[in-house]
């Protein structure tokens, strides 16, 4: 296992799994006080060894600096240009205030929420000097007895409200989350999610309840641990944000996404006066948490990753039993079509370099083809003993979560090193820079799949029919979905007759 991941990181050791924390250098110690109303945050940041320079990931993070000095003696330390200016020879120790309240104003999260509970992300409050490697920085906070905090840091047990802080892609800006919110520890296969639910400023009085929430995300969070038996990530923060008045009407779920700073955090927006079925029958968490499959895919190749997460929403809740297996592959069918007439003149990486504004559709499903391509091939070649399922979880193994930004083609290679065969990289050379798109057409057909007016229907006696079973297999998750929704209607009958939400 060392070899393989020592081999796949070209050299560097992977957060989890194989780093040895007794090995790895002496982490920066930081401490963070937080008052009872939220209005201001201070740090005091202990570094390991002397540091030269100190940065905040947002360029915003500047304006809320209230005072930085040196802890030894109490000078001041100025800004300039995002960086703080530290003293020739370097700082082992310095204490700042964050004018806390302010940042939470510049934060679009807060807009629907109640004052008792805060989104900041540490972008713009974490202050710290570069890490390289195994680097670390532990962060403990002190908070009032009431308050609660959500990082998507590795929490360091058994003390309470301490965290390590890690190397990671900084694909975009965590959340951290400060007050009074519903916080909650699920376990699925695999896993703990640490849920936060965070509470809105206008209630509706149609509230779906704090169980069912919990209990729709253990579904589709086991849904998605099926797919190798166990969830991607051991420990995910997941951030539960009701939805502002602009997406009210847009679903249970109206959006979602993943973030990679510092740790893997999922961010879902709901609508909470959506009954417990529409959060049940909505794709976006199945998406998201398949998300984390994957390592983080440079942005020059999203087409990958949005692809693997398209045909895996779709595989994943058929095989829940949220759809019927035909309706899942007519929803496959659909969206490739769609990838299909998207921007025919150019390739998925030119697609994806010019943008989402016009390439959406393409983005979003030459990766699924490649996907169900990928998958088909690794199965009929097996005699249907390697899947994509298999080949994931075995990334899983050597690599997930990784502390770095992968590339497309360095992603296939170890995909293809995995499966011990050459099944991703010849289909990433076929198709990643060739305008069009993959031609799953003849597939469809050997699936035992036909084109019917605007729908598909399944045709008998498909040579890979047995394959296309095999995919969008039902396993039992069906029923407890059932139960699930049957368990939902009950607990909102006995809230409606206690008169309470
Ligand atoms: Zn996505």
């Amino acid at each position: 296992m060392q070899t393989i991941c020592r081999f796949l990181a070209r050299g560097t050791l992977f957060s989890l799994g194989v780093l040895n924390l007794a090995q790895a250098g002496e982490p920066h110690q930081y401490r963070v006080s937080i008052d009872e109303s939220m209005q201001r945050m201070v740090v005091e940041a202990r570094f390991s060894s002397s540091v030269d320079t100190v940065t905040a990931r947002s360029r915003d993070a500047g304006e809320f600096l209230i005072d930085v000095r040196d802890c030894d003696d109490a000078s001041p330390i100025r800004l300039r240009n995002q960086r703080m200016m530290l003293p020739a020879g370097g700082l082992r120790c310095m204490n700042y205030t964050v004018d806390l309240a302010a940042a939470a104003r510049s934060e679009v999260h807060n807009r629907s929420l109640a004052a008792e509970n805060i989104v900041v992300s540490p972008a713009l409050w974490l202050w710290r000097p570069a890490l390289d490697g195994d680097d670390a920085i532990h962060v403990h906070f002190d908070v009032p007895t009431g308050l609660k905090v959500s990082v998507p840091w590795r929490r360091l047990d058994p003390a309470p409200n301490s965290y390590r802080f890690e190397r990671s892609p900084e694909s975009s800006d965590a959340p951290a989350v400060f007050g009074k919110f519903d916080y909650s520890e699920i376990e699925v296969p695999g896993a703990i999610l640490r849920v936060s639910v965070l509470r809105t400023g206008n209630e509706t009085g149609h509230e779906l309840n704090l169980a069912s929430i919990n209990g729709w995300l253990q579904s589709t969070a086991t849904d998605v641990s099926l797919a190798y038996g166990r969830f991607p990530n051991p420990s995910p923060q997941v951030v539960v944000i009701p939805a502002d008045d602009q997406r009210r009407s847009a679903g249970a779920v109206p959006f979602g996404r993943v973030i990679r700073d510092g740790g893997e955090a999922i961010e879902l927006f709901v609508n909470r006066d959506q009954p417990l079925q529409a959060f049940l029958d909505d794709w976006t968490a199945t998406h998201e948490f398949s998300h984390l499959m994957l390592p983080y895919v440079a942005p020059a190749h999203r087409w990958v990753s949005e692809g693997f997460a398209q045909y895996y929403q779709n595989v994943l809740l058929a095989r829940s039993g949220t759809y019927e297996p035909l309706d899942a592959w007519q929803k496959l069918y659909e969206g490739l079509e769609r990838g299909r007439q998207s921007r025919p003149e150019l390739s998925p990486n030119e697609a994806t370099a010019r943008g989402m504004r016009n390439g959406r559709m393409k983005i979003y499903w030459s990766g699924a083809a490649i996907a169900l391509m990928a998958d088909v091939t690794l199965r009929e070649s097996s005699g249907g003993t390697m899947t994509l399922d298999g080949v994931l979880g075995r990334l899983q193994d050597c690599c997930l979560p990784s502390d770095r930004t992968w590339s497309g083609p360095e992603l296939f290679e170890t995909l293809d090193m995995l499966a011990g065969t050459p099944v991703f990289m010849p289909l990433y050379k076929r198709y990643a820079d060739t305008a069009g798109f993959p031609d799953t057409r003849p597939l469809f057909d050997r699936l035992g799949l036909v084109v019917s007016g605007n729908g598909l229907k399944v045709r008998r006696g498909g040579e890979l029919q047995h394959i296309r079973m095999a995919i969008t297999e039902a396993d039992g998750a069906g029923v407890r979905r059932e139960q699930l929704a049957k368990r939902g209607q009950a607990s909102r009958k006995a809230a409606g007759s206690a008169g309470s939400r």
